[in-house]
């Protein structure tokens, strides 16, 4: 857009998440989406790098013979296959959805951050692979070849189409609520459900001594997810803030719908991954764990809760939901001390 030269500071009041009058995307002062900004420092305050943890242990588990079962061997490669690919996934859609469209520049600021952490996430699942001397061409194909993975993803990028094309701009009814859509996709849906029966998986084998540094790497991860969730919802409602219009009966009960239809693809993930189930888990109890989770998602927008069951995985909980501050880490060895330290 052309410079207009001699205008003077922008509205904060019309600052917008999406359609801003402005559209002033540059300067980041007057600030009106602080959550933003905070996100921001948070996500600063929390840096890590795959590479700074030990595979050692892994190394040595995965070598023998008699440290992990079959079907232990099944669901890591399995969970890692999802893993590797839902990451790139996410960072497309951040720079070719959200940062095309959002106007505020503090959110601008985030996403650029959100952006590197995907990218961040993806090396993690690399060096896990790699250090484990897995086949890449496994691992990394899985989302074309198990079906429920493939499912799940499939179900997620039907939502870029439209939003990808080069003509699709907001300022409409229908491609403002599109947009919407797209962030309770991405925000609440692949990273706020379909991450989480993975993260629970991984912590099973936490629990029980194995993989520990690959757990660990996941522990990093979901705390950054945690705050992508936190910030696609404090978007969702920002703009529900701004622009009442689009939050109409049949547009949330459209959300909710596509929320319930994912906590089907991601049980049944659950179960193709553990098959007779491990570490305590089994299929009644991951699809009680979506479903107590799909409720808080729904809750923090503003949707009507579906399930109201009980949290089967306490354990998780204490890492997993955005409100705990408890560290569910506290036993873990705290030689880790520059800035990326977990702190929850
Ligand atoms: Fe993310």
């Amino acid at each position: 857009m052309p410079i207009q030269k001699g205008a003077k500071p922008v509205d904060i009041n019309k600052r917008r998440v999406i359609n801003g009058e402005d559209a002033d995307v540059i300067q980041l002062y007057p600030m009106r989406h602080t959550f933003a900004w905070e996100a921001y420092n948070v996500g600063n305050a929390n840096h890590w790098l795959p590479t700074e943890m030990s595979m050692q242990k892994d190394i040595e588990q995965w070598k023998s013979k008699d440290a992990l079962s079959e079907d232990e061997r099944t669901a890591f490669k399995t969970v890692l296959g999802f893993f590797t690919t839902a990451d790139s996934i996410a960072a497309n859609n951040i720079v070719l959805a959200f940062y095309r469209h959002i106007t505020s520049p503090e959110c601008r600021m985030y996403l650029l951050r959100q952006a590197y952490e995907e990218a961040i996430h993806t090396h993690a699942y690399q060096y896990i692979v790699e250090s484990l001397a897995l086949d890449e061409s496994e691992i990394f194909n899985m989302y074309r070849e198990v079906d429920a993975i493939y499912n799940k993803d499939a179900f997620i990028l039907s939502f870029n189409e439209g939003i990808f094309d080069r003509g699709f701009q907001t300022g409409t009814f229908s491609s403002d609520q599109k947009f919407l859509e797209n962030i309770a996709v991405f925000s609440l849906i692949l990273e706020g459900i379909f991450f989480y029966s993975s993260f629970a998986v991984m912590f099973g084998f936490q629990r029980q001594n194995k993989m520990p540094g690959s757990a660990e790497q996941i522990q990093y991860i979901m705390r950054d997810e945690s705050q992508h969730l936190n910030f696609g919802i404090n978007m969702m409602n920002a703009i529900k803030e701004e622009q009442p219009e689009l939050w109409t009966a049949d547009f949330q009960a459209h959300l909710v719908d596509l929320v319930r239809k994912a906590v089907v693809l991601e049980y049944t993930f659950a179960q193709e991954v553990f098959p007779r189930g491990i570490f305590g888990m089994n299929a009644a109890g991951f699809k009680q764990y979506i479903e107590h989770i799909a409720d808080r998602r729904l809750e923090r927008v503003g949707l009507p809760v579906q399930y109201g069951v009980e949290n089967p995985f306490p354990w998780m909980s204490e890492a997993a939901d955005l409100s705990k501050e408890k560290n569910f880490f506290e036993t873990r060895v705290t030689e880790y001390q520059i800035g990326g330290a977990l702190e929850w």
